[in-house]
């Protein structure tokens, strides 16, 4: 006979684990399989999360490299902006360590881990979900539920019958040995990062990680490095270059009979920056809701997961729609309009304003957004803006 699990997690990423650990301390048994040998690796990311994400969940204070309390954005042309807050309200962490001390978290829960356990497909039927590790069946496992927390790449959800992740982008990083940078630097324009953003971030002494987020594949973080390079910020030639996909809207369907995806693997990403660490966090938090509540009433249907994207959407819908909705407006500025409106917020006091709000922070950009746009000096933009209330 075999072991039937309560749930079973595909992928031990930051998602999975803090949800396996959820799961774990309400009593269900919960197995998280993860198809590398190393948790945290390879990794490419670069760690950045806000307050809310360190204060809502459990992510120990070793594994934060820098605390972040201020940032210079350059236009196309070279113009800066540079904005600061009296605490910090970002935090570089270790990624690799990141992801361990949370799947260390869940089995101290009792959460079971096995690595090197690639999932290569899955069977949800009325009597529960088989799980394919191996090429001959020997090795299926059985669990009531399956979560899918495999980040974006995985076919899986849709093996699972959930909908499509229609936008997403290209992120790619390098680690480079840097000169005295002393805080994040953000490079923006069409030519740099189409639709998207460029940037610097210091870590640990004399390192950074330089990066590049955009709408096309196409060499800009080679350009951006040699740049870098000739400006004398980046010392070496050689860095190792990583590239992954980036999901920019939620999967259309998050939930199924016995199913649910979490994380970047329901595309639960901030459209104005690809962070999906806290995002991701605060919708297993919901899965971890919804699941004890169906295990409580023994209804593992579709009706009675629905209640996860419910929830998600009432805590992030807006954020996604007012991120959507900037990020579609920036993806078709020109350079020139990019430094027009540098050259405004230069000659106006709208960054103190936006970084002095009482509820300023790192985690929740619409706000921000709707703040900056009630300027004078953004009156253009503010009246493309369709909602009327963001918060
Ligand atoms: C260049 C770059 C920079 C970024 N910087 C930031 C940042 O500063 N801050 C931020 O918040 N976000 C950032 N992100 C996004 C962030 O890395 C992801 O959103 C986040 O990792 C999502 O977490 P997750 O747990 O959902 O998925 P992942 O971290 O992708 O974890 C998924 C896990 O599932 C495993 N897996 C996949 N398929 C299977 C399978 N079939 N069987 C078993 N295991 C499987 C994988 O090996 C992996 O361990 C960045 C992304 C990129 C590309």
């Amino acid at each position: 006979m075999h072991k039937k699990w309560d749930v079973i997690i595909v992928g031990a990423g930051p998602v999975g684990s803090y949800l396996a650990s959820r799961l774990a301390g309400c009593g269900l048994s919960t197995l998280i399989l993860e198809e590398h040998l190393d948790i945290g690796r390879p990794s490419c990311c670069s760690g950045i999360v806000g307050t809310s994400c360190l204060s809502s969940f459990p992510i120990p204070p070793r594994v934060i490299l820098r605390e972040t309390s201020s940032a210079t954005f350059y236009s196309p042309s070279g113009k800066t902006l540079r904005a600061a807050t009296p605490n910090p309200v970002a935090f570089v962490v270790d990624r690799p360590m990141l992801d361990q001390s949370l799947a260390e978290h869940a089995q101290e829960l009792g959460a079971v881990l096995r690595l090197g356990m690639g999932v290569r497909g899955l069977k949800i039927n009325g009597e529960g979900v088989t799980i394919q590790v191996g090429g001959n069946g020997h090795d299926d496992l059985h669990a009531r539920a399956v979560v899918l927390s495999t980040g974006f790449p995985s076919s899986l959800p849709e093996v699972a019958g959930l909908g499509l992740i229609a936008r997403w982008g290209i992120g790619a990083q390098a680690e480079v040995p840097v000169n005295g940078l002393e805080e994040t630097e953000v490079y923006l324009g069409q030519g740099i990062a189409p639709g998207f953003f460029a940037w610097l971030v210091p870590t640990t002494p004399g390192k950074a990680l330089a990066g590049v987020i955009s709408s096309q594949t196409g060499p800009y973080l080679q350009a951006l490095l040699k740049d870098l390079r000739q400006r004398g910020k980046v010392k070496s030639q050689e860095s190792q270059i990583c590239f992954r996909r980036i999901a920019f809207s939620p999967r259309s369907r998050t939930y199924g009979a016995r199913v649910l995806a979490v994380g970047e693997a329901a595309g639960q990403v901030k459209v104005t920056t690809g962070g999906g660490i806290f995002y991701g966090l605060v919708c297993a938090e919901e899965a971890a809701q919804t699941l004890k509540r169906a295990f409580g009433s023994g209804d593992l249907s579709s009706r009675s997961l629905a209640g996860y994207e419910k929830g998600w959407k009432s805590r992030l819908g807006t954020e996604f729609k007012v991120g959507a909705w900037a990020r579609s407006l920036y993806g078709r500025l020109s350079d020139r309009r990019i430094d027009d409106i540098f050259a405004r917020v230069q000659g106006s006091d709208i960054v103190p304003t936006v970084t002095g709000m009482d509820d300023f922070s790192f985690d929740w950009h619409s706000p921000a957004i709707a703040q900056a746009l009630k300027h004078q000096a953004l009156q253009g933009l503010r009246r493309l803006f369709p909602f009327r209330d963001t918060h």
